[in-house]
């Protein structure tokens, strides 16, 4: 069995439904994952904001307006009048119930199932429509499979379990459709995996029934060298490997949720990034081989605080990282990236949450500085650090300020702290004078 994911755009217009179509159109037997059509859940997060500022005006006028899209969208997909029909019921449906939430008191269970409805949109029409077009098509509720643990993790136990019997109980099909993005959550309400996290049920679901492949269908060529927002010129990379892949995600490129590879890469299950635009193209195979050599890829991460620990007196002695560590469990804080000197210990974080009484804890026994508005830029490729052209990486960023490294924490990987500011600098120079002359990317 095979696990297709495709993403907002893929799912966007008429045009590009007809694309899918034609692309789940093979005699394998699949499960489709879909997103929101593009744009929605941003409109639902806007709505939800609306509704939490007391403003049900400007709320219900959003809701008002994607209901016109929706209505459009029904009217130029489906033609076989009793589907039309009852796709325009269950979009009737879900726009009442969005102008009844709009009048109920917010909080995070009533932003959550605001949010869940950009997928059941999608699906509920896709399913109809393949319906329409002839194929043998069932639809597997994600809130009735899909759930994560009191750790925010996936519950693969019980996904697993439930997602089988959910298949046992329908009559055979050759396309599964679900939902990605919404899921239960420990106490059975529902949440959600983050934003772009259709990527992570996709792999979530391919392990839950060990698939041979997972493909996620999206509106580019594949895993770029660079990031396309912010750099010209970049190419798309036709082979990385599972940790390539993960650290990339991780720190900032946006065409792969950050945890998408981890389910994956526990079962050794190939992971392909295609174009629904351009299904010809080569995209990327993500699998635990890894191919070329030098800096393969750039990718940088946003909403980064650089905490600076001094402390003259303690620092060599044996326990203070203990220390500074356990406070960061004790907060629940992951640390992105660390360097020691012999008087301080500077470390990054991106969960605020907890920062001030980090701080006041560490104050305790060291003096500390606080840093916003910094990004991580991270360089990936096999071996990096002992390749010849890697050194050449600080002549070209010798105007860039560089506030931390990490270089050699793994063979594959070296991290740049640098101000939010200059990232684009960063990630432009890299691009013009890294990668020139690197012909292995694309095949
Ligand atoms: P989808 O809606 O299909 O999930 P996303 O917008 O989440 O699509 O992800 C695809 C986008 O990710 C691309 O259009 C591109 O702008 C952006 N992106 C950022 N970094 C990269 C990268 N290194 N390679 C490819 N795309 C990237
Ligand atoms: N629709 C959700 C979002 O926009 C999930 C996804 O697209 O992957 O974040
Ligand atoms: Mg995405």
């Amino acid at each position: 069995m095979l696990v297709y994911k495709f993403g907002g755009t893929s799912v966007g217009s008429v045009v590009n439904m007809n694309h899918v179509k034609d692309i789940i159109n093979t005699k394998n037997q699949k499960i489709v994952v879909l997103s929101a059509m593009s744009g929605t859940t941003n409109a639902l997060v806007a709505i939800s904001e609306n509704i939490a500022a007391g403003d049900i005006n400007a709320a219900k006028e959003q809701i008002n307006h994607l209901n016109d899209t929706y209505n459009a969208a029904v009217y130029n997909l489906l033609h076989e009048a009793s589907l039309r029909q009852e796709v325009s019921n269950y979009v009737n449906g879900i726009f009442k119930n969005l102008h009844q939430a709009a009048t109920r008191n917010f909080n995070t269970q009533l932003h959550n199932s605001i949010l869940a409805n950009g997928e059941l949109l999608s699906t509920f029409m896709f399913s109809r429509f393949l319906l329409q077009e002839g194929f043998n098509v069932a639809v597997l509720p994600a809130l009735d499979f899909m759930r994560v643990d009191r750790n925010n993790e996936p519950d693969n136990f019980y996904i697993k379990q439930n997602l089988y019997r959910l298949i046992d109980s329908l009559p055979a099909a050759d396309i599964y459709i679900t939902q990605g993005f919404i899921s239960l959550d420990a106490d059975g309400a529902i949440t959600n995996l983050q934003r772009g996290g259709s990527d992570y049920t996709a792999t979530i679901i391919g392990a839950a029934i060990e698939a041979d492949e997972v493909q996620i269908w999206t509106d580019i060529d594949g895993f770029h060298n660079n990031d396309p927002r912010f750099v010209n010129d970049t190419k798309a990379l036709s082979h990385l490997s599972y940790d390539e892949a993960a650290e990339l995600a991780y720190f900032g490129a946006k065409i792969l949720h950050p945890q998408t590879v981890m389910p994956v890469r526990r079962l050794d299950i190939p992971l392909r990034l295609k174009n629904t635009m351009a299904p010809e193209a080569h995209g990327t195979l993500i699998t635990n081989q890894t191919r070329g050599e030098g800096i393969k890829a750039v990718a940088a991460k946003d909403g980064i605080t650089a905490i600076k620990i001094k402390s003259v007196r303690m620092l060599l002695a044996h326990g203070f990282l203990k220390k500074i560590f356990e406070i960061f469990e004790t907060y629940e804080t992951a640390i992105d990236m660390i360097t020691t000197s012999e008087i301080a210990v500077s470390l990054t974080i991106d969960d605020t949450r907890n920062l001030e009484i980090i701080v006041s804890e560490l104050q305790k026994f060291a003096e500390v500085e606080v840093e916003d508005y910094m990004s991580i830029v991270c360089l990936v490729g096999n071996q990096i650090i002992y390749h010849p052209d890697t050194p050449e990486l600080f002549q070209v960023l010798q105007d860039v300020t560089i506030r931390m490294i990490a270089y050699g924490g793994s063979n594959n990987n070296i991290s740049l702290l640098v101000n939010t500011s200059d990232k684009l600098e960063t990630l432009q120079k890299l691009q013009r004078y890294v990668f020139k002359g690197y012909s292995v990317l694309v095949e």
